[in-house]
C-alpha cells in the first residue's frame, strides 16, 4: 500500500514540500494530495511593490496546479477540521480524507476585525494594507493621487509575516515621494509595538539610523487599540494618538481557523504547536507543520519556510520508515530589506544568532546589514528563484537549511 500523504495549503510551504516529496517517492510508494481553498498562488513578497506601481497583482500570480509536479493530486476546498484520533480530515463539503502523514501548511491569516475600527468605512479609502492583494492595489491608486500630508505605517501587533516589510514600505515611500518631488510635503511615520525599529538590538540600531537619515519618524511601543478611520487617528491603549491622512496597517495575524476546530492541534491563536527542531506536531507524531502556520519562535517568512522544507521532508521520510527523526531546524531566516534608490540590506539569523554584520554566505558574498545595489539585485532575482527553484523543490546551490556562520563578524547570541 502506498503511503497516503496529505498536505494542507498550497502556498510556499505546501507546494515546495509536495514537490520535494514527489521527487523522493514514486506514485506507487506514496499518494500525495494537496488541498487549498484557492487555486491561485501569489508571490507575496511582490505585494510590497504593488503600491508603488513597480508590479501588479497579475504579474505576481500563477495557477496553483501549474506549480505542482505531475502525480500530485489537488483538491480545491477549505478544510473544516482535522480528526486527529481518526487520522483523517474533513473538508468543508463534508468529504473525508484519510492520511498516514499530514503536513499543515495553511499559513497565517489576517484578522483585521480583531482591532476596533478595522476594516471599517475608511478601509481602502484612507486605511489600507499591502498585505492583501485588493488593498495593495487600492493603495497604489491612493498613493498615486496623494499630494501631501501624513502617512503612518502601523504594525498592530506581532507576529506578522515578513516583519521587515513594513520598514521596507517606509523606505520605498521615502524614495517614491522623492521621485515625485513631493517628499518635503509628506511626513512618514512608522508606529510599532516594539521598543525599537526591529526585534533584535544590532539590526534595530542600524534600521533606526536609516530612518533618521531618511527623515522617517519612529514611534515605538505604540500598541494600537483603535484605528479611527472617520477621525483619521490611530489610538493606542495608553492614550496616545497619531493623526494621519493615509494609514497603512499590518492587521493582526492568526493561524487558520480550522486549527482551532482540531482539538489539541493549535495554540490560542490557532498556530500549530510543534517541536522547534523537528517540526513534528506536539499533538500527534504523524502530523508536521511548516511555515507561517507554526508556533515556532522563527520569522514568518518564505525563506524560513524554504529552509524548514528541507528538514521536514527528511523527517517525514524517517517517520514513514519508522526511524528516529534526524532533521533539525535551527530557525534560519534570511531577508532582503529593500531600502529604496535601487539598494537593499540583507539580514541572516537563526534562533540563537541575531542579524550580524559581515557577508553572506561566506567571507565573500552579499554584504550583511549594509545597503548595497548587489542586495537589491538579489531581492529582484529572488522572484525568479522562488518560481523556478524554491517552489519546484530544488536545492539552492551551496546553501543548506542551516544558517552559515562563516562571514559573520561577531557572534552574538540572544535568548528566547
Ligand atoms: C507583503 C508581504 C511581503 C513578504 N515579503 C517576504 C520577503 O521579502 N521574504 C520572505 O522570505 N517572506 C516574505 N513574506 C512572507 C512569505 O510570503 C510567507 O512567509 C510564506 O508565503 C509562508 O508560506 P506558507 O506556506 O506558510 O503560507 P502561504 O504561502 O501563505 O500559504 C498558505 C496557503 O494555505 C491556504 N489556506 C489557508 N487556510 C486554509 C483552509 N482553511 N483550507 C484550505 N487552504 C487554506 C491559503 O489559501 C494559502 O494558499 C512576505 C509576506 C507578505 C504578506
Amino acid at each position: 500500500m502506498p503511503h497516503r500523504i496529505v498536505i494542507l495549503g498550497a502556498g510556499t510551504g505546501g507546494t515546495l514540500v509536495a514537490n520535494r516529496l514527489r521527487r523522493v517517492y514514486s506514485p506507487t510508494q506514496a499518494e500525495i494530495t494537496v488541498i487549498d481553498e484557492v487555486a491561485v498562488h501569489i508571490y507575496q513578497p511582490g505585494l510590497l511593490f504593488v503600491p508603488f506601481g513597480l508590479t501588479d497583482v497579475k504579474k505576481i500570480s500563477r495557477s496553483t496546479t501549474g506549480r505542482l509536479r505531475a502525480g500530485i493530486s489537488f483538491i480545491k476546498s477549505a478544510v473544516s477540521f482535522v480528526d486527529v484520533e481518526a487520522n483523517s480530515l474533513v473538508l468543508e463539503n463534508g468529504q473525508v480524507e484519510p492520511y498516514d502523514l499530514l503536513v499543515v501548511a495553511t499559513g497565517a491569516v489576517l484578522v483585521p476585525e480583531e482591532t476596533e475600527g478595522l476594516p471599517g468605512a475608511a478601509w481602502n479609502k484612507s486605511v489600507f494594507t499591502f498585505y492583501q492583494p485588493e488593498s495593495a492595489s487600492a493603495l497604489w491608486r491612493a498613493l498615486a493621487g496623494f499630494g501631501g500630508g501624513t502617512i503612518v505605517m502601523n504594525v498592530i501587533d506581532n507576529p506578522i509575516k515578513c516583519p521587515v516589510s513594513p520598514l521596507e514600505f517606509c523606505f520605498l515611500a521615502d524614495w517614491y515621494f522623492q521621485q515625485r518631488g513631493l517628499r518635503e510635503s509628506v511626513r512618514i511615520i512608522y508606529a510599532t509595538p516594539l521598543d525599537g525599529a526591529f526585534t533584535t538590538p544590532i539590526a534595530s540600531r542600524a534600521l533606526a539610523g536609516m530612518f533618521e537619515e531618511k527623515g522617517i519618524e519612529l514611534v515605538s511601543e505604540f500598541n494600537t487599540g483603535e484605528v479611527d478611520g472617520g477621525a483619521c487617528r490611530l489610538k493606542s491603549y495608553d492614550g496616545r494618538e497619531i493623526a494621519f491622512d493615509l494609514a497603512v496597517v499590518v492587521p493582526l495575524h492568526e493561524g487558520a481557523a480550522f486549527v482551532g476546530r482540531s482539538p489539541g492541534l493549535g495554540d490560542e491563536f490557532n498556530f500549530v504547536r510543534c517541536d522547534r527542531s523537528t517540526l513534528q506536531s506536539l499533538r500527534s507524531p504523524n502530523i508536521f507543520a511548516i511555515g507561517d502556520a507554526t508556533d515556532l519562535p522563527a520569522s514568518k517568512a518564505g525563506s524560513v519556510t524554504h529552509f524548514e522544507g528541507e528538514v521536514l521532508v527528511e523527517n517525514a521520510r524517517q517517520f514513514l520508515a519508522h526511524q528516529p527523526l534526524q532533521g533539525s531546524f535551527d530557525g534560519h531566516s534570511n531577508c532582503f530589506i529593500e531600502s529604496g534608490f535601487n539598494k537593499a540590506l540583507l539580514i541572516d539569523f537563526n534562533y540563537d544568532t541575531e542579524p550580524l554584520p559581515g557577508h553572506f554566505p561566506f567571507a565573500v558574498g552579499l554584504p550583511l546589514l549594509t545597503e548595497s545595489r548587489l542586495n537589491h539585485l538579489g531581492k529582484l532575482l529572488f522572484q525568479w528563484i522562488y518560481w523556478n527553484i524554491i517552489l519546484p523543490g530544488r536545492n539552492l546551490p551551496g546553501l543548506g537549511s542551516a544558517m552559515p556562520k562563516r562571514g559573520k563578524h561577531a557572534q552574538g547570541t540572544r535568548t528566547r
